[in-house]
């Protein structure tokens, strides 16, 4: 925590043997309920009875409407609904091509805390560099080895369909064993036009380790922006809302795209706060100058 920002332990800790229901089919509160447990005494209870599928699934069958918070929003109001609480969480998660890497997987996760008692609507969300997303086009009796290697299976499961065709050709999801992918392989390649199958990372939680890593330490960030209270207003959840690139070079002073500022928020007042760079850097190196290194 850095130190500026007050102790988690000054304040009285708001959400102390509180309950937040939980949206989410596949076990997600074995990652994200101990964090918030230790750190604000909030009782995550997951939903039940809840189809979260309804808002977007990663295999493509119903495509989520709107951006990350928004379907996160949605779900936590869903769960919250079904749980009569006033206190719910969801996340969402997408994966796909590295923003800033070209050829590298990443995972963008995102997860919500909504209090409609206060009001509030407090997120966190983080760009995982370790993920095992990946895909992979073959024919029956094609190796495999490298890509179950570099995917992580059988611990992490398989999608499998039809390479070409609906996106429910031939589908088959969850598969953790060699017989059920090499039967799935059989048959989504029978049904594709090209004769070849189609092989995906399952990306829902409780079939992939990686992800419920990710989940963790997304729950540990938004367990200690919820213990931080608004110098303003002294609601929880204050915390980083984004930054300000343009750290000027320090040989010529010309602005940069490195951050020179971090910007701090609280959803419940709307209070602002720009804070320098944490590493304490005022000037960007000329490396990075659009001037002095074009
Ligand atoms: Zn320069
Ligand atoms: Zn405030």
């Amino acid at each position: 925590m850095r130190r500026h920002e007050p102790a988690a332990t000054d304040e009285p800790r708001p959400y102390a043997g509180r309950s937040a229901v939980l949206a989410t089919m596949h076990r997600k509160e074995d990652a994200i309920a101990p964090a918030l447990n230790t750190t604000l005494g909030l009782v995550v209870v997951p939903a039940s009875g809840l189809d979260t599928d309804q808002l977007g699934t990663f295999s493509g069958e119903i495509a989520r409407q709107g951006t990350m918070l928004e379907v996160a929003v949605r779900k936590a109001r869903l769960g919250m609904q079904g749980a009569g609480l006033p206190l719910g969480l969801a996340s969402e998660g997408s994966f796909g091509p590295h923003p800033a890497i070209p050829f590298f997987a990443a995972g963008m996760e995102l997860l919500v805390f909504v209090d409609d008692e206060r009001g509030i609507v407090v997120s966190e969300s983080l760009i995982a560099d370790a993920t095992n997303f990946g895909r992979l086009v073959v024919a029956p009796g094609d190796a495999l080895d490298p890509f179950l290697e570099r995917v992580g299976f059988p611990s992490h499961a398989l999608i499998v369909r039809a390479n070409e065709g609906s996106v429910t050709a031939a589908l088959a999801k969850g598969i953790t064993d060699r017989e059920s992918l090499a039967r799935a392989i059989a048959t989504a390649a029978a049904a594709s036009s090209d004769r070849r199958a189609r092989l995906e990372t399952d990306m829902r939680a409780h079939l992939n380790p990686t992800r419920m890593k990710s989940l963790a330490a997304l729950a540990d960030r938004l367990a200690r922006r919820l213990a931080t209270p608004c110098p303003a207003c002294a609601a929880p959840g204050f915390g980083r809302t984004g930054s300000r690139v343009g750290l000027t070079c320090e040989a010529c002073g010309t602005p940069t795209e490195m951050v020179l500022a971090e910007e701090y928020g609280c959803s419940a007042c709307g209070c602002r706060e720009e804070r320098p760079r944490s590493d304490g850097l005022i000037r960007a190196p000329a490396q990075y100058c659009p001037e002095c290194n074009p």
